[in-house]
C-alpha cells in the first residue's frame, strides 16, 4: 500500500475544503448553475424522491424526554430498527418495545434506496461457507428468495401502499466482457445450488421481450426474485404499522450514547434490558465505531412522469428491476407514478466529512447517471431530470451482515447491509426477534449471526484506497468499452469489491 506522508494528507485535505477536485467528482456547488442536479423538495426530511412523495407525513414524532424504561430498545429507525421492532411486538405483545430515531423514521438509505426487494446474500459466500459450509450458505440464499415474499405478505396484510410489484429483475451486458461477466456468474450460481428457475442467462431477443428499449443489449440474466417498492412509502408504513402494534417511536432523539440496559439520548435516557443498535453506516459518527464501515455513497436521478407513448416504445415490464453488468453498474426501475428512477456508485469519498448532506449530489456522478440513462434508455433521453440524492451503505471490510446478540449485555447488532438492506433487514429483524426471546431457529443458525468482521485500514488509507477504486472501475468500464476486451486492472482491486 501506498506510503503517504502527512504533508501529502494536509494537501488532500485542504483541497476538499477548498472544493477542488482530488481525484475525480466534483461537490455539488461546482457545478455549472451552482448545484449538481434537482434537488428534491425544499423540506430538510425529504432527501429523495420518494421521501418528497409522502412529504405530507413527515411530521416528526415526539421526541424523547426525560427517564424511561422499557424491555427493548432499538436505536435506529430504518429498515434494519423497523423490522426488529415489527417482528419482536408481534411475537410477544406484552414486550414494551422503543425505537428512537436521531431524524425521521425512514431518514437514512431506508428512505432513499433503489426500492430493488431482491433476493441473494449480501456478502461472501465463501466467507459464510468457512462457518456454517455451502449448504448454510445456499439455505441463506433461500432465506433471501423467501425474504421478498415475505416482505410482500407483511405489506399486503398491513395495508402498505408501497407499490410493490414482483416481476423480477434482469441484468443486461452491451460488450462481449461483460456477457461473459454475467456467464460466469450464472454459472457460479447454478454450481452452487440455484437452478434455473432462480436465475438463468438471456439471449438478446429474450431481454427484448421484458424490455424493448433498452440500447445495444448483447445478452443478460434474469432473476424472479425481486421486486420493485417506493421504499419511502414502505419505511413510513412500516412505522405506522409498528405504532399500531403498540411500538413506541420517538424522532429527532439522536442516540449519544449506547450501552448495556441504557440509550442516553439527547434529552432523554432510556433503561432497558435489551438494547439493539439499527445505526448503519451512521454508526461511524461514533469515535469507537469509526472504522467498522465505509460508508460508501450511492446516488439516484429521477425523470419526470413519462407518457405512455414512451413507456410504449420502451416495453419495459412494470416492476422489473433492470440493471447492467459495467464494474460501476447502474440500477433502473420503473416508479409507481412512471418515471424511470436509476442509480449507481463512484461518489467520492469525503476524508473530512465522510456523512453528510453535501455528499448526496454530486455533478461528476450526475452527469454519468443522465447519460447512462440516455444511452441506455433512448425513449426517454429527451425527458427532463427532476430530482437528484443520494444515501450511504454501511460497507463492512468483508462486505457481510452480520447479526449479532450477547445475552449476558443484552447488547444487539443488525446491519452491515452493504447494497442489499431491503431484503436483508427483513431477515435481520426476524432473526433478532428469535434471538432476543431466546428461540433456536432456522435464522438463528444462518451465516451471518454472530459474524466478525474485521476494521477498515485507519485513515487516510481507507480514503485513498476508495478513490483509486472508484478511478480503477470507471477506468475498466472505460478499456472494455474501448477494445472489447476485459480489463485485467478491475482484478487488483477486487479485494476490496462485493464478492459476486
Ligand atoms: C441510493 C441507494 C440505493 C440503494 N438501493 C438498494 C436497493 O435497491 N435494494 C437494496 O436491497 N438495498 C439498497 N440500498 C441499500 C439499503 O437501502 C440499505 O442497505 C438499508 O436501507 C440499510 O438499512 P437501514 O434501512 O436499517 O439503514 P438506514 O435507513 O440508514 O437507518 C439507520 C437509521 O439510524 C438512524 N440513526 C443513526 N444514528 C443514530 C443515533 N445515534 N440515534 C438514533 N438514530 C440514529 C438514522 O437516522 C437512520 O434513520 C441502497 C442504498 C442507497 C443509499
Amino acid at each position: 500500500m501506498t506510503v503517504v506522508t502527512m504533508e501529502a494528507l494536509s494537501f488532500w485535505h485542504e483541497q476538499e475544503e477548498k472544493g477542488v477536485v482530488v481525484f475525480r467528482g466534483a461537490r455539488p456547488e461546482d457545478g455549472p448553475d451552482g448545484v449538481a442536479g434537482p434537488r428534491p423538495a425544499d423540506n430538510p426530511w425529504a432527501r429523495s424522491l420518494w421521501l418528497e412523495g409522502v412529504v405530507q407525513d413527515l411530521t416528526p414524532r415526539e421526541q424523547l424526554s426525560g427517564d424511561h424504561t422499557c424491555d427493548v430498545a432499538i436505536v435506529g429507525a430504518g429498515f434494519g430498527g423497523l423490522w426488529t421492532a415489527y417482528y419482536l411486538k408481534a411475537a410477544d405483545p406484552s414486550l414494551r418495545v422503543t425505537v428512537v430515531e436521531a431524524e425521521i423514521a425512514g431518514f437514512g438509505a431506508a428512505g432513499r434506496n433503489g426500492g430493488f426487494v431482491s433476493a441473494g446474500i449480501a456478502g461472501s459466500g465463501a466467507r459464510y461457507a468457512r462457518v456454517s459450509g455451502w449448504d448454510g450458505v445456499l439455505r441463506a440464499e433461500r432465506e433471501t428468495q423467501h425474504g421478498v415474499d415475505e416482505i410482500g405478505r407483511v405489506v399486503s396484510e398491513e395495508g402498505i401502499d408501497c407499490g410493490y410489484r414482483k416481476s423480477g429483475a434482469m441484468r443486461v451486458a452491451t460488450i462481449e466482457p461483460q456477457a461473459q461477466r454475467l456467464r460466469d456468474l450464472v454459472e457460479a450460481k447454478h454450481r452452487f445450488g440455484l437452478g434455473t428457475e432462480d436465475v438463468r442467462l438471456l439471449t438478446a431477443d429474450e431481454c427484448a421481450d421484458l424490455i424493448r428499449g433498452a440500447e445495444g443489449v448483447l445478452a443478460g440474466s434474469f432473476t424472479p426474485h425481486c421486486a420493485r417498492v417506493d421504499p419511502a412509502k414502505l419505511a413510513r408504513g412500516l412505522a405506522a404499522a409498528c405504532e399500531r402494534l403498540g411500538v413506541k417511536i420517538y424522532e429527532q432523539s439522536p442516540a449519544e450514547h449506547l450501552g448495556p440496559k441504557m440509550v442516553q439520548c439527547r434529552n432523554g435516557r432510556i433503561s432497558a434490558e435489551v438494547v439493539v443498535r439499527a445505526t448503519e453506516s451512521y454508526t461511524i459518527r461514533e469515535r469507537a465505531e469509526r472504522r467498522s464501515f465505509l460508508p460508501l455513497y450511492s446516488l439516484m436521478i429521477a425523470t419526470e412522469p413519462l407518457p405512455q407513448q414512451t413507456w410504449d416504445e420502451l416495453g419495459w415490464r412494470d416492476g422489473l428491476g433492470v440493471q447492467d453488468t459495467r464494474h460501476l453498474y447502474y440500477y433502473a426501475l420503473r416508479t409507481i407514478d412512471g418515471r424511470i428512477a436509476l442509480g449507481g456508485r463512484g461518489a467520492p469519498y469525503r476524508l473530512t466529512d465522510p456523512i453528510s448532506a453535501r455528499n448526496e449530489q454530486d455533478a461528476g456522478v450526475y452527469q454519468r447517471l443522465c447519460e447512462t440513462l440516455r444511452e441506455a434508455f433512448p425513449a426517454a433521453s429527451q425527458a427532463r431530470i427532476t430530482h437528484h440524492w443520494g444515501g450511504s451503505l454501511a460497507v463492512p471490510r468483508d462486505w457481510c451482515m452480520r447479526t449479532t446478540f450477547d445475552r449476558k449485555t443484552g447488547l444487539g447488532f443488525v446491519g452491515a447491509f452493504g447494497g442489499h438492506g431491503v431484503v436483508a433487514a427483513n431477515i435481520s429483524g426476524r432473526t433478532m426477534r428469535d434471538l432476543i426471546l431466546n428461540h433456536s431457529t432456522e435464522l438463528t443458525s444462518l451465516p451471518w449471526v454472530g459474524h466478525h468482521t474485521r476494521n477498515w485500514e485507519p485513515e487516510p488509507i481507507r480514503f485513498i484506497a476508495s478513490r483509486l477504486i472508484a478511478k480503477t472501475l470507471d477506468a475498466s468500464d472505460a478499456y472494455e468499452e474501448r477494445t472489447g476486451k476485459p480489463a485485467k486492472r478491475a482484478r487488483l482491486v477486487a479485494p476490496f469489491l462485493p464478492p459476486s
